[in-house]
């Protein structure tokens, strides 16, 4: 299961982690790969994008991005969370 992170939660801890990163960089990538999931498209598997880890590596799922099945504990933005279970329920 993914970990609800809203985007400011996200960047925040981000940016704690990886210092040498602006602020508003990581903004920016987040926003734009959340963008792209909010508008429906899907990694090139078919799977939703991992948005976290799609600001970073590109518009894959994460599966694509990190070899492994089922998220353990991994963030994932919370809007896109939203998205997907509204999906899920039409
Ligand atoms: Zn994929």
């Amino acid at each position: 299961m993914f970990e609800p992170i809203s985007v400011r939660a996200y960047i925040y801890l981000y940016v704690a982690n990886n210092p040498s990163e602006k602020k508003q960089e990581v903004e920016e990538r987040i926003r734009e790969t959340l963008s792209v999931a909010l508008s429906g498209k899907k990694c090139s598997c078919g799977n939703p994008i991992w948005v976290v880890g799609g600001a970073d590596a590109g518009h894959y799922c994460f599966t694509c991005i990190t070899g492994e099945t089922i998220p353990k504990d991994d963030y994932e933005i919370d809007e896109h969370l939203n998205y997907l279970k509204a999906q899920s329920n039409t």
